[in-house]
């Protein structure tokens, strides 16, 4: 996760001095927003992969935690993550903004301290290891369950949403699995702790409705790609029946990718090899963020190098 430079409210500091006091209100309640992006590398240089859709999330995130008076714009934000990949000179990199209550009292209510925004970016693989996208995963449905609109939301990126991926996640991986499938509070299918899921039968891909997930970008690209390559694509409510007799299965996100799911709780999924529509879209997907397909155009912010 090194880098030579961190931005911090606007000044590109050394890495060592991009520090936060223990009183940061954001450490202690999990009082934060934040973002994952990447940046490709392509022909015409590195390309960050729908950067105004993440910071347009990150501002809905900030929005509906509830945060009056945000005093960066979409413009200065995406601005801001050019000026840090520059700085660091990376041809493809992770990109992590955060906006985080800082400065104030250490109080429950957020009109009590100021928003802060930091982004880093870093040199990093895949989030599921080097061999999850040729080889697929393992996963269990968590007895853990995803977050109910009303006590945690579910569209904004909040850091304190994210303990509870992080105990179903570490719950999976002590249990041998790569990642856990979440179901919602009704029991239907939601998402893993930082991926959406799909799942194909019949040659359809389909795929839980927003309701109960966030939103993700990347799924949102799976479903045009897939529209593209003439596979349906349908969003409806999945129960995890429906998951272990589905032909394939694979889930998707920014840091993971396209990811193969091969085995849901000790079941095989289709022959437990790697299914064909998911290396259709895999392929298309792959194309695209390296500046090959037809939607690369619409959907790269080229880095202009020093
Ligand atoms: N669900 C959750 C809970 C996530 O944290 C993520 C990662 N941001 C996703 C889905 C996938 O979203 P995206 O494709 O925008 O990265």
């Amino acid at each position: 996760m090194k880098s030579e430079y961190i931005w911090m409210d606007g000044k590109l500091v050394p890495f060592e001095q991009a520090t936060v006091h223990f009183l940061t209100p954001a450490l202690h309640y999990g009082l934060a927003v934040f973002e994952g992006i990447r940046c490709y590398k392509t022909d015409k240089g590195p390309a960050v992969f729908r950067l105004k859709e993440h910071i347009d999330r990150l501002l809905m995130s900030i929005h509906a935690f509830g945060v009056q008076n945000f005093p960066y714009s979409s413009e200065e934000l995406c601005y801001a993550v050019h000026q840090t990949i520059q700085a660091n000179k990376f041809s493809s990199c992770y990109i992590r903004p955060l906006i985080y209550m800082s400065d104030g009292l250490l109080s429950l209510n957020i009109d009590a301290s100021r928003p802060a925004v930091g982004i880093a970016v870093w040199e990093w693989g895949k989030l599921l290891g080097e061999e999850s996208a040729s080889k697929g995963i393992k996963m269990i449905v968590s007895s853990f369950t995803r977050l109910h609109p009303n006590v945690n939301l579910t569209k904004a990126k909040i850091s304190g949403n994210y303990a509870n991926s992080v105990m179903a996640k570490t719950l999976a991986t002590r249990l041998g699995a790569d990642e856990a499938v979440m179901l919602d509070p009704e029991g239907f299918v939601a998402e893993c702790t930082g991926e959406n899921i799909f799942m194909v039968r019949g040659g359809k891909i389909y795929t839980p409705s927003r309701t109960t997930i966030l939103e993700g970008i990347t799924r949102d690209a799976i479903s045009v790609l897939a529209q593209d390559l003439g596979i349906e694509f349908i969003e409806e409510s999945l129960t995890r029946d429906q998951l272990y007799i589905a032909d394939e299965i694979f889930i998707c996100g920014t840091a993971a990718e396209v990811i193969p799911v091969i085995e849901i709780d000790f079941r095989k999924i289709g022959d437990g090899q790697v299914g064909l529509i998911t290396k259709k879209v895999q392929k298309s997907f792959t194309e695209t963020i390296h500046g090959k397909g037809q939607r690369s155009k619409e959907w790269l912010s080229f880095v202009s190098m020093p």
